[in-house]
């Protein structure tokens, strides 16, 4: 019977895991015997190498050789390999392809279906590609989850906990932190998240490097041999306050071999990453504002990813929270077992019940009349979700809408980054306001958007399709995010002064709507179209006290107007009848 996984495709390294006949989490054991492979792509002559031999061939070999695809995937990026060019998406099946087959063997049966995380701060496009990648693969792709909601399966389940943690995840490429509510141990809320997609043990490695060309004064900074020898370095800091890194022939200056040897201590790596450190710090501090907690609420900070064995990490975190970090989960295997757990229950082998909800991380919506940016799912919303808003035209006989798709936090739409747009042509003429146009906004269990306008009365509908190059980096999230907050005080005048334009419109169409009437005396006739005159003219102005009081001022009038249009109504229906 074809069998179902769970795999944490990772930055630098994938697990790929699975329950047992007796109901057991296992982490499966590669071709060449280790639980990690390492997500290496190289091509040797027409091979194509993943994993170990990739990492071998990286020395011989460095430009045709490839390390974090994952920070592209999403992204309108192209690689040149052997000639040819290769998606992130192509390059990553190509990783997805090897952990199939090599569980396969392990298993002694087809898998053909996968739980796959992600982290929880990739975006729609960074979702869908690895989507794509494990199709490339052949590999139905059961559902996307977040790795550290992931983690917090493999944290919380069976232990009948009651508690909030956070859920620090520092893996070689990205940074996630989640902070979620267990209950009963089969309850999994998540409250919050935050993260950063380009932060991770690699960016450490490159501090390494730095350091080690600051010290020695070598002129190659790129060889492959010294990415690794840092990566090395690193890992020993962790147990060690001290180490050396040596690479026989390093370079050749003119004409003569240089041994690349130098000594790094503790102290020295800390002040190199404090700046990487102090941006966890940020996230973490995001998530907990967004949750609307504080360190004190939090009864455990879970620790997962294999950058957490830094030990600058602990003790840092441990000086923000007061607490140590709970390190009861292997940080390089939780993600895949908390994603094996899932994919079991969701192919109905498991008799386990668990609730699992997940978050957003950014708001969604369109931009409506005056550029305004009307959310429709809110960050941090749980999902999937899916929400239908009616719209109307600004226009009379208006025959084309577009619906404009943004992801961010500010109240004017042009500050937040354009997803797409839909334009839904052949409308059905009529008065303005009068066309009822729904929009709907779908997220689904993966976290992947699409959007419906619909035409009430012509029946006409469109989806959304989402262009690949409308990626959001992290940094450009994270941007999106401080922005809004820089700018509060600007967006909240320029939404008192979109909300007084909002009346201004409303007030010239009543007014237009009783001039149609052909009921009121001549008098009134003239008031109403000196009042519309003065309106239109002020609707440029962005005075908001000005605006205020010619709204208040025109208040009374239009009521006593309204009432006569009433009862003249009213009377002339009396008559019919
Ligand atoms: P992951 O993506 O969770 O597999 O984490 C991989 C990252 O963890 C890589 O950057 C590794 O260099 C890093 N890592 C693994 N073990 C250690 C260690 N003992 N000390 C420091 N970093 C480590």
């Amino acid at each position: 019977m074809p069998v179902t996984v769970g795999i944490d495709l990772g930055t630098t390294n994938s697990v790929v895991a699975y329950i047992d006949s007796n109901g057991n989490p296992q982490v499966l054991t590669n071709e060449e015997g280790f639980r990690t492979t390492p997500s290496v792509v190289s091509f040797s002559g027409q091979e194509i190498l993943v994993g170990l031999s990739a990492v071998d061939n990286e020395n011989e070999n460095p430009a045709e050789t490839i390390r974090s695809v994952k920070r592209n995937m999403g992204k309108n990026f192209t690689y040149v390999l052997n000639n040819k060019e290769y998606s992130p998406e192509q390059i990553s099946s190509f990783i997805l392809s090897k952990l199939k087959k090599d569980a396969e063997t392990f298993i002694g049966d087809t898998i053909d279906s996968a739980v796959i995380t992600v982290p929880a701060y990739f975006n729609n496009d960074q979702r869908k590609a690895t989507k794509v990648a494990a199709e490339l693969a052949g590999l139905r792709v059961s559902r996307i989850i977040n790795e550290p909601t992931a983690a917090s399966l493999a944290y919380g389940l069976d232990k009948n906990l009651n508690q909030t943690i956070l859920v620090y995840d520092l893996g070689g490429g990205t940074f996630d932190v989640t902070v979620l509510k267990i209950a009963e141990g089969m309850d999994f809320h998540v409250l919050s998240t935050s993260g950063d997609t380009e932060l991770g043990g690699d960016d450490f490695d490159k501090c390494l490097v730095d350091l080690i060309v600051e010290k020695h004064g070598i002129n190659q900074s790129n060889d492959p041999r010294l990415r690794n020898a840092a990566e090395k370095a690193k890992k020993e800091l962790s147990f060690k306050t001290e180490t050396n890194v040596s690479i026989p022939y390093y370079e050749f200056v003119d004409g003569k071999p240089i041994n690349l040897k130098v000594t790094i201590n503790r102290e020295e790596f800390q002040d190199k990453i404090q700046s990487l450190i102090d941006k966890t710090k940020k996230c973490v501090d995001q998530a907990l504002f967004d949750a609307g907690l504080k360190f004190h609420d939090i009864d455990e900070v879970v620790f997962v990813g294999g950058s957490t064995r830094v030990p600058y990490i602990s003790e840092s975190v441990k000086a923000w929270t007061n607490k140590n970090p709970n390190k009861s989960i292997n940080p390089d295997e939780a993600v895949a077992i908390g994603a094996a757990i899932q994919a079991n229950i969701l192919s109905g082998n498991s008799d386990k019940v668990i609730f699992l909800v997940d978050v957003t991380p950014l708001s969604l919506g369109i931009e409506t009349q005056g550029g305004l940016m009307n959310v429709m799912i809110k960050r941090n919303s749980s999902i999937p979700a899916e929400v239908t808003e009616t719209f109307t035209t600004a226009f009379d006989n208006q025959e084309k809408v577009d619906v404009s798709i943004y992801q961010g936090e500010r109240p004017q739409a042009v500050f937040n980054h354009l997803l797409g747009k839909i334009t839904l042509d052949g409308i059905k003429k009529a008065s303005r306001g009068v066309p009822k146009i729904e929009v709907t906004f779908e997220i689904d269990s993966n976290g992947i958007l699409s959007v419906m306008a619909k035409d009430e009365d012509s029946g006409i509908s469109k989806y959304l399709t989402l262009e690949g190059s409308s990626s959001l980096t992290s940094d450009q999230i994270q941007k999106l995010i401080q922005e809004a907050e820089n700018n509060k005080n600007d967006d909240k005048l320029f939404l008192e002064i979109s909300n007084i334009k909002s009346q201004l419109t409303d007030r010239i169409i009543q007014i237009e709507e009783l001039l149609r009437t052909d009921v009121l005396p001549r008098h009134i006739v003239e008031d109403l179209t000196d009042m519309k005159k003065s309106l239109q003219e002020s609707s440029e102005s962005n005075n908001i006290e000005m605006l205020t009081g010619l709204l208040e001022s025109t208040n009374d009038d239009i009521k006593e107007y309204s009432q006569i249009v009433y009862k003249k109504a009213k009377e002339h229906v009396t008559q019919k009848l």
